[in-house]
């Protein structure tokens, strides 16, 4: 049987990546964490591309985008992210990566930079990605489809939790109003905008716990 298409998107911190994770590793599928790679690009715009403002110079990032090379590797089972050979997975999850991501992910420029990629590499099936537009712009023919959601106070709490579980220093309340700006200008923007496929499968796991939702994914796999 041909593997799977699979594409999972939805709100910030629904736990997409992690799940995914585990159902890729489950079916044998490729998993890319595509919000990993806009998180990327925004770190390499944070140490090369700031106006005297301290704040990104959007022109100066579009000019630079060929310079970005961004690979997966694995790490013993671990999707590890490289941007032009460094090991920036831990860079891409701070703060300040959090805090920039929504306004560089929103630039037509970046999107259409970071699109072939993931399409070329779903040509050959079997891969489970994760994002916002998965379902919607970048696999719209996708065996399936699932939309991720849940309350903004368990997500505050997973992102919190992840965060501290990285060492990274946080404080609730930011956490909280990170996710609730970083939703807003992601369901906002003009192109590929976070929204459910009208052909997805939503499931609201904040009362789940993520071996559930796993379980809940794949029931739908498998009845197929
Ligand atoms: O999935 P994660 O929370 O790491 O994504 C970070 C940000 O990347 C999102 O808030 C969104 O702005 C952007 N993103 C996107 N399209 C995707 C995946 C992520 O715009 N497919």
């Amino acid at each position: 049987m041909k593997k799977p298409v699979i594409a999972i998107d939805g709100y910030s911190s629904t736990g997409k990546s992690s799940i995914s994770k585990v159902i890729a590793d489950k079916l044998g599928l490729i998993h890319l964490d595509t919000g990993a790679l806009y998180r990327g690009v925004t770190w390499f715009a944070l140490q090369t591309c700031k106006d005297e403002n301290g704040t990104i110079d959007l022109n100066q990032l579009f000019s630079s985008l060929e310079k970005i090379q961004l690979e997966f590797k694995n790490d013993e089972g671990e999707l590890v992210l490289y941007l032009n050979h460094k090991d920036i997975s831990k860079e891409i999850r701070t703060n300040e990566v959090s805090d920039n991501v929504s306004l560089v992910a929103k630039q037509k420029e970046v999107r259409d930079f970071l699109l072939q990629s993931q399409r070329n590499l779903a040509e050959k099936g079997g891969i489970i990605m994760d994002g916002r537009d998965i379902g919607t712009v970048v696999l719209p023919n996708a065996d399936f489809k699932f939309f991720l959601t849940a309350s903004i106070d368990e997500r505050t709490k997973r992102r919190y939790n992840e965060l501290l579980s990285l060492g990274i220093e946080a404080d609730e309340q930011q956490v909280k109003e990170n996710l609730i700006e970083r939703d807003k200008i992601d369901s906002e923007r003009e192109i590929a905008p976070l929204k459910q496929a009208d052909d997805a499968i939503v499931i609201d796991n904040t009362h789940m716990t993520k071996r559930e939702t796993i379980e809940s994914i794949l029931s739908y796999i498998h009845k197929i």
